[in-house]
């Protein structure tokens, strides 16, 4: 996991860039690198191993990117190549930089295709092998859409990239694929960002990308293409969250605040589907007979949430008297699971964004399941690919250790068994 931020639009790039890595950091923090266009269109890298601040101070002393008006920037947690200065984001050519997010699985073929015709390589990360392959294709064609869209049939993996290119100062362009990305929707200026935190106190209006989208932002345009360049008209999603959600507030640390707004996000989560003291889930447009009919239920996710599954197994099977499994996400896909019509696959994430989590949900699509997400993140991907979805209220979770996240999760998973056991054929005992 890693963070991506850009900024396009008027000054003030250095500090959106930080403010933005900043909200980001929980999602890597092994480096942190930026590359800014200056005044003269010179794209200027600045990039260290270690925390953020490593690279804070050096910007703040950069009067020369006081005045940019586009960047982009990574905080990083290694996945290929050690966490050094040389292996941080973002990687380039003096032509273009770019930041990614995700695993290029096929970089050592690329990468010797690429020092086969002249391209050496500083550092040991698959993101260099991106990056270098754009610059080849951009070199071939002349055409930045042309290069991306030749470079991400070639890469094989999950990504979320920002680029930007020394001869189009003040353009960003996102695309991604299977790793998380939204367009932010500024007033004179737009961002990019791996979530909606990371921009929040500017704007809530944003995209979601879809995979091999290509976007490309301008301070006063978004334009959305499919892979072929044919325009896409979306609608915006807009967060509901308030800029102090996605803050400290006052606490030393996240973890303890969002412990502390633990009664609320249950509030938030339960009030709305109890009426009258019974389980009603009319507010998501549930469908009863998907409960009152199913044979099996399949509680597929990672981590804690996956514990929060392992509660909503116990309830559905006492309550309700359905067999329910566990799954841990990451093997699901691998287990060749025996699963098709009438199963139920319950998929927990409080992103929507866990990429085996997404990979199970798909695969079970495939296999004829009705797929029912239980996700905190509107317009998330796992949102947007389930069957249905159920949201938890909890506000942003900041911590890497999740608090009131798993708590509304746990919550909501006992009472769609309580409902479960209200309406299903095989057990009344609650009724
Ligand atoms: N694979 C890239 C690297 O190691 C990005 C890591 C990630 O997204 O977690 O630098």
């Amino acid at each position: 996991m890693c963070g991506i931020i850009g900024y396009t639009g008027g000054t003030g790039t250095v500090d959106r860039l930080i403010e933005g890595l900043h909200a980001l950091e929980y999602r890597g923090y092994d480096s942190a690198g930026v590359a800014i266009v200056d005044e003269c269109g010179n794209i200027n890298v600045v990039k260290a191993s270690g925390r953020l601040k490593n690279i804070e101070e050096r910007l703040r002393n950069r009067i020369d990117l006081r005045t940019s008006g586009c960047g982009i920037g990574h905080t990083r947690w290694a996945t290929h190549g050690a966490p050094t200065d040389i292996n941080s984001h973002p990687h380039g050519t003096p032509s273009l930089q770019l930041v990614h997010n995700g695993i290029i699985e096929n970089y050592l073929p690329l990468r010797q295709r690429l020092i086969d015709l002249g391209y050496t390589f500083e550092s040991e990360t698959d993101t260099d092998v991106a990056a270098k392959l754009l610059d080849y294709h951009y070199r071939s064609t002349g055409s930045h859409m042309t290069a991306i869209r030749r470079t991400i049939c070639e890469i094989i993996g999950s990504y979320a990239l920002g680029i930007i290119f020394s001869d189009a100062p003040s353009r960003i362009y996102a695309v991604k694929k299977d790793s998380p990305l939204i367009v932010g929707c500024g007033n004179g200026e737009n961002y990019i960002a791996s979530d909606i935190t990371a921009i929040l106190r500017y704007t809530n209006k944003y995209y979601q990308l879809d995979s091999y989208e290509i976007d490309v932002i301008e301070k006063e345009q978004i334009v959305i293409t499919d892979l072929d360049g044919n325009p896409k008209s979306k609608q915006p999603h807009c967060a509901n969250w308030d800029i102090q959600a996605a803050e400290r507030g006052g606490y030393p640390h996240f973890m303890i605040k969002e412990i502390h707004e633990e009664p609320d996000a249950l509030k938030k989560t339960l009030n709305p589907r109890i009426k009258n003291g019974i389980p009603d889930f009319s507010v998501d447009q549930s469908k009863d007979e998907i409960l009152r009919s199913v044979a099996r239920i399949h509680i597929v996710a990672c981590g804690t949430a996956m514990h929060a599954g392992l509660y909503g197994k116990s309830l559905f099977e006492s309550l309700a008297g359905i067999p329910a499994a566990v799954e841990i996400a990451s093997e699901f896909r691998y287990n060749n699971p025996i699963i098709g019509a009438g199963d139920l696959v319950v998929i927990i994430s409080q992103s929507g964004e866990t990429a085996d989590s997404l990979a199970a949900l798909r695969l079970a699509k495939q296999k004829g399941a009705y797929t029912l997400a239980i996700v905190n993140v509107i317009g998330s991907s796992i949102a947007r690919e389930a069957d249905h979805v159920i949201f938890t209220w909890a506000g942003p979770e900041i911590a890497v250790a999740s608090t009131k996240a798993y708590t509304v999760q746990a919550a909501l998973i006992a009472l769609l068994a309580i409902k479960t056991n209200r309406i299903s054929a095989r057990q009344n005992r609650y009724k």
